[in-house]
C-alpha cells in the first residue's frame, strides 16, 4: 500500500511554502543543524511554540536568490511524489533587501518556471491574523495587485497565523472575493465557537484543520465521517517531516480504505481546488487515464506491483 500511495496522483491544496522546505534546502541556505533539527521536529511541539519555528525557515528565504530557489526546491519535491497539482500558500512579507511586492513577484517567478507536464501550480496568498486591521488591509491590496496582474497563478487568499492571536476581519475578505478570488481560511485550530460561527456565516471556499468545531455546528467528528469531502494535505511537510503520500497512508490505515477510495480522494480533492474549469478538466483526464491504465492494480487487493 505504501508504494500504492506513492505511486497514485495526488493534489495538494494545503501547503505553506515556509513550512515546505526539506533539510536540504535550510542546509543549503545557512540554516544551523540544532535549528534544522528543531524545524523537523515540530511534530513533538506544542502550539505556543510551532509559530516560532517558521522563524527558522524565514531565515532560508530571506533574500530573492535563496526565496526562488527554495520555492523551485518545494515544488521539485512535491513532484517527486507523484502530487500532480498544487495549491503553495505563503504570506508576503517583506527582508532588508525584499519588498513585499518583491517577494510575491519572485514566488510566483519559481512558480512560472517550475510547472511541467509533471505538476501544475497555483498560488494563494494568506493574510497574518496576527497583523492589526490596518496590515490586514495593506497585504490584501498586494494580493489583489497580483491576482490582477496574474490571474491564473494567483487563484485565491487564505487567513492564517497563529490562531489564538489577531482576528478575522470579514470585510478583508469580502473584498477579496469581489475581486475574485477564492476563500480559504485556517477555521476551529483551537475551540473558538464564536468565531467558528462568524467563518461559517461568511462561508469560505475552504476550511483548513477544522478540528475544534462544536458538534452543534456538524463538529469535526462528523466531518471525519464524510472523508470523501476531505482534502489530506501536508500542511507543512518540512514542519512535519512527511510526504503526502505518507499521509495518505496514514489515513489509509485510520479508516481501512481500498486502493480504489483513495484513488477517489484524489478526484474528489480535486473538485474543491481552486483551479479554473479549463484546468480541472484536464487534470480530471490525467487521473482518469492512471486509473484506466491501473485497473487491475485498483481492483485487486493484493496486486502490488506498479
Ligand atoms: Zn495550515
Amino acid at each position: 500500500m505504501e508504494t500504492f500511495c506513492s505511486k497514485l496522483p495526488k493534489i495538494e491544496l494545503h501547503a505553506h511554502l515556509n513550512g515546505s522546505l526539506s533539510r536540504e534546502t535550510l542546509k543549503k541556505f545557512g540554516c544551523a543543524d540544532n535549528d534544522i533539527l528543531e524545524y523537523n521536529q515540530a511534530k513533538q511541539t506544542t502550539l505556543d511554540q510551532v509559530f516560532d519555528i517558521f522563524k527558522i525557515a524565514h531565515q532560508a528565504t530571506s533574500t530573492k536568490q535563496n526565496l526562488y530557489e527554495s520555492t523551485v526546491k518545494v515544488i521539485e519535491e512535491f513532484a517527486s511524489d507523484n502530487v500532480i497539482y498544487l495549491e503553495l500558500r505563503t504570506t508576503p512579507r517583506k527582508e532588508a533587501d525584499m519588498t513585499e511586492d518583491e517577494y510575491v513577484e519572485t514566488v510566483i517567478k519559481a512558480l512560472l518556471d517550475s510547472e511541467s507536464s509533471d505538476i501544475m501550480v497555483k498560488l494563494i496568498l494568506s493574510i497574518d491574523r496576527r497583523h492589526t486591521y490596518d496590515q490586514q488591509v495593506e497585504t490584501l491590496k498586494t494580493i489583489i495587485k497580483y491576482k490582477k496582474l496574474y490571474p491564473d497563478v494567483v487563484r485565491g487568499i487564505d487567513l492564517s497565523g497563529d490562531p489564538t492571536k489577531g482576528a478575522f476581519f470579514r470585510d478583508i475578505f469580502e473584498k477579496a472575493r469581489r475581486n475574485e478570488l477564492f476563500v480559504a481560511m485556517h477555521c476551529a485550530e483551537i475551540k473558538n465557537d464564536a468565531e467558528v460561527m462568524e467563518m461559517f456565516d461568511f462561508k469560505p471556499d475552504r476550511l483548513g484543520h477544522a478540528t475544534f468545531i462544536h458538534p452543534d455546528f456538524q463538529g469535526s467528528a462528523e466531518l471525519w465521517e464524510l472523508y470523501t469531502k476531505l482534502q489530506i494535505p501536508t500542511d507543512d511537510k518540512g514542519v512535519f517531516d512527511t510526504t503526502l503520500s505518507n499521509e495518505f497512508r496514514i489515513v489509509q490505515q485510520t479508516f481501512s480504505l481500498n486502493k480504489e477510495e483513495l484513488w477517489k480522494i484524489s478526484k474528489n480533492t480535486l473538485s474543491y481546488s481552486f483551479a479554473t474549469d479549463r484546468d480541472k478538466n484536464v487534470l480530471n483526464e490525467k487521473l482518469d487515464k492512471w486509473k484506466l491504465a491501473n485497473i487491475k492494480i485498483l481492483k485487486h487487493p493484493y496486486y502490488i506491483c506498479l
